[in-house]
């Protein structure tokens, strides 16, 4: 097959994208107004700093937070959130990161939030303390976390609280904000894929949040290389001295004053911990533009064909033999799943051996994998056209007729 793309002359096989916002696939797919807007930006100079304060004003606006700032991804927005938590406004400690001997260096979360994204807080010199249990899935009736344990596990080394949601893991954001709050401490939270909905850009804020982070190539459809964090102003200026390109000398070093006020600082900071997460010009841009695109959809229309989609192609794979399906709706992803269980007798392979043919398949035809071990897959609307979706049900087919050998 041929199609004069890019990556063949790479030779390397594209994929038919039915797993959902995956990074590890190419994310989601970047909205043409991101591409035009990258386009643009390519074509002059600017100075990041100044770029940056305007995407915090931005960002400001449309999430209510008192400022913002583009990272490289939701995960880079976390490395930055932490690293501003644990330094706050001292030159000292930022310049030592992540080195945090003598500095509040702990980040208290709810075990049952753990996830390999945690890496991130690692990264900026945190040592994460660990509070609750896993007793929910015993069946007991007894809460994973309780808002006191938070309490208990704050003390003078505490530098923030972290929070990653997922709308069915509690306890309730608003608690754990007041009980940080209380203490004295700032609550980041990741919420890297919860757009859609638009009212999740403000929700996390008007939970209390001092600082969120949102994936900017995921439900945003910007380049894949960029984040949302937005929170209080004086969090922001300390991610913003960690992670500019601020080689100066200071009789120059000029930062535009309502991002960085130059004042709060005796010199020019030393490049930072968050150096290594640079984002680009076009990708800033490219982020701001897909995120008024974003603002400007309506997302009834998008879920109303996610669903139509994801129906259809529930029906379609109901009708193969040793297929059942069901549409999971909203929990795990923000988009209406589809649930599909493979009776390996009678389908004629495993859901594992299904998956990884298709895997295998040029182009390479990926489904959501999270359950293959249990003998399901998932198909998820998100990043499939009508037509790829229709392909990837005449895929699962015909790799389930082959082995079925007749
Ligand atoms: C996707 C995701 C991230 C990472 O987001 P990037 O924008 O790819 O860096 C972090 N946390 C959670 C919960 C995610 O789902």
């Amino acid at each position: 097959m041929t199609d004069g793309s890019v990556y063949e002359e790479l030779g390397v096989p594209t994929v038919v994208n039915a797993a959902g916002t995956k990074t590890r696939i190419g994310g989601s797919r970047i909205r043409p107004e991101a591409r035009a807007a990258m386009d643009r930006a390519a074509e002059q100079f600017v100075r990041l700093s100044d770029l940056q304060a305007a995407a915090s004003d931005r960002i400001a606006e449309v999430t209510g937070a008192e400022a913002g700032y583009v990272a490289n991804g939701a995960a880079g927005a976390l490395v930055l959130g932490t690293a501003a938590c644990i330094a706050g406004t001292d030159p000292g400690t930022m310049a030592r990161l992540p080195d945090t001997d003598g500095v509040a260096d702990e980040i208290v979360m709810a075990r049952t939030h753990r996830t390999g994204y945690d890496h991130a807080l690692r990264t900026a010199g945190a040592t994460i303390v660990d509070v609750g249990t896993n007793d929910a899935t015993l069946g007991t009736g007894a809460r994973n976390v309780e808002p006191w344990e938070y309490a208990d596990a704050i003390g003078e080394d505490t530098a923030a609280v972290a929070h990653v949601y997922k709308s069915y893991e509690g306890p309730p954001l608003a608690e754990v904000c007041d009980v940080a709050h209380d203490h004295g401490v700032p609550v980041i939270v990741d919420a890297a894929a919860e757009l859609p909905p638009k009212s999740n850009l403000s929700w996390f804020t008007e939970q209390g949040a001092d600082l969120v982070a949102f994936s900017g190539g995921k439900g945003i459809r910007g380049p894949q290389t960029t984040g949302i964090l937005a929170g209080r102003a004086d969090l922001i200026e300390s991610v913003a001295a960690q992670h500019l390109d601020t080689h100066a000398t200071a009789s120059v070093w000029d930062p535009p004053g309502r991002l960085l006020d130059a004042d709060r600082f005796d010199g020019v900071p030393r490049q930072g911990v968050g150096r290594p997460l640079k984002v680009g010009k076009e990708e800033l841009v490219g982020l701001l533009a897909a995120l008024d695109a974003f603002l400007d959809e309506d997302h009834e229309a998008t879920l109303a064909e996610w669903r139509d989609r994801a129906e259809s192609v529930a029906g379609d794979l109901d009708a193969v033999d040793g297929l059942s399906t069901t549409i999971e709706d909203g929990a795990k992803s923000v988009a209406p799943t589809v649930a599909v269980t493979v009776a390996a007798e009678r389908a004629g392979a495993s859901a594992a051996d299904l998956v990884l043919a298709l895997r295998r398949e040029e182009p390479r035809v990926f489904v959501g994998a999270d359950g293959v071990d249990d003998g399901t897959f998932a198909v998820s609307p998100m990043c499939l056209t009508d037509d790829e979706a229709e392909y990837v049900v005449e895929r699962v087919r015909a790799n389930l007729a082959d082995e079925s050998g007749d």
